[in-house]
């Protein structure tokens, strides 16, 4: 077996896992090769040869995963997720056994579920058009607000961060979004938009209830201005109850569609998965590419 693992060294407090996992992977006649993205190589570079591969594992946080899935999205090789960053959403999402020898046995079965990914492309000041794909949550306002405060707490408390963030965000701008999708045209005030690919956060709460990753389908959610600190309690009772049941989620208005153009006034801001984007105009499109990835399951997987 001819196994690529790419690995992001500076991901976090579980980046040494990678090396368990190597060596419960590896057996007699294996070619194990490892790239370490940073300074001199990029997503890109490290993925140029992969279908040369069996496999390619991605060892990082969400913001690696996301970037180097965008990069061998397509190529259907058996991808396997390794989760050694602060952040590890679209791990948890998959639902895979956590420890490095039980990931490297399902890497090595290799059985593989067909799921989407989104893609994002907007204009910045100079009217240029930029993309970029996603794998968890793209959007603007409120979540981009979250993801922007959390940032600075990242690296002591990884997803926890994202929910205590929300507590700084006491007066959130009200913004009015136009969305256009299937032929359609709705007009929404929120205090955020947010195109979602798979939004299972903590404890096994969807943040938008029907949201998958194999439905061929981006869940487009306006989120209504209400104030934050009457979201969180949704988001408390979440975590208190992680199956979910009774939770009234009535600040959200979700669209699902193959593809949206939405018009954000005034502009708030915009990121996905986490990672921020500087200098982008008020008009974002999202849509859905679907079964472009071949992730590695295992029987725990919720795939
Ligand atoms: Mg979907």
């Amino acid at each position: 077996m001819r196994c690529l693992i790419i690995h992001n060294p500076a991901s976090g407090p579980r980046s040494d896992e990678i090396f368990d996992f190597s060596r419960a992977l590896a057996e007699a006649g294996d070619e194990v090769v490892m790239r370490f993205i940073g300074t001199g190589m990029e997503p890109w570079d490290a993925t140029k040869d992969v279908r040369m591969f069996d496999r390619v594992v991605v060892s990082g946080g969400d913001g690696t995963i996301s970037n180097v899935l965008d990069c061998i999205r397509d190529s259907h090789v058996p991808v396997l997720v390794f989760p050694s960053g602060t952040a590890n959403l679209f791990f948890n999402n998959i639902g895979n056994a956590p420890e490095a020898a039980a990931l490297a046995k399902a890497c090595r079965e290799g059985r593989t579920k067909c799921v989407d990914m989104g893609e994002l492309y907007w204009k910045d000041e100079a009217d240029e058009t930029h993309r970029h794909g996603f794998i968890i949550i793209a959007g603007t306002g409120f979540d981009a607000d979250i993801m922007h405060k959390a940032e600075a707490n990242k690296a002591d408390m990884g997803e926890v961060a994202y929910f205590l963030s929300a507590l700084a965000t006491l007066q959130p701008t009200v913004a009015h979004f136009t969305i256009e999708h299937d032929g359609v045209v709705e007009e929404l005030d929120g205090i955020g938009c947010m195109a979602g690919n798979t939004a299972v956060i903590q404890n096994e709460i969807n943040l938008f209830p029907d949201c998958r990753m194999d439905d061929g389908l981006l869940d487009i959610a306006v989120i209504q201005p209400v104030k934050t600190v009457e979201l969180l309690p949704t988001l408390v009772a979440g975590i208190l109850n992680p199956v979910g049941k009774g939770l009234g989620r009535p600040q959200f208005t979700i669209i699902q569609t193959k593809e949206a153009k939405i018009t954000c006034t005034p502009s708030l801001g915009m990121e996905f998965d986490g990672e921020l984007i500087h200098g982008s105009s008020n008009v974002f499109g999202a849509r859905v590419l679907p079964q472009c990835l071949d992730v590695i399951v295992d029987d725990f997987a919720k795939l």
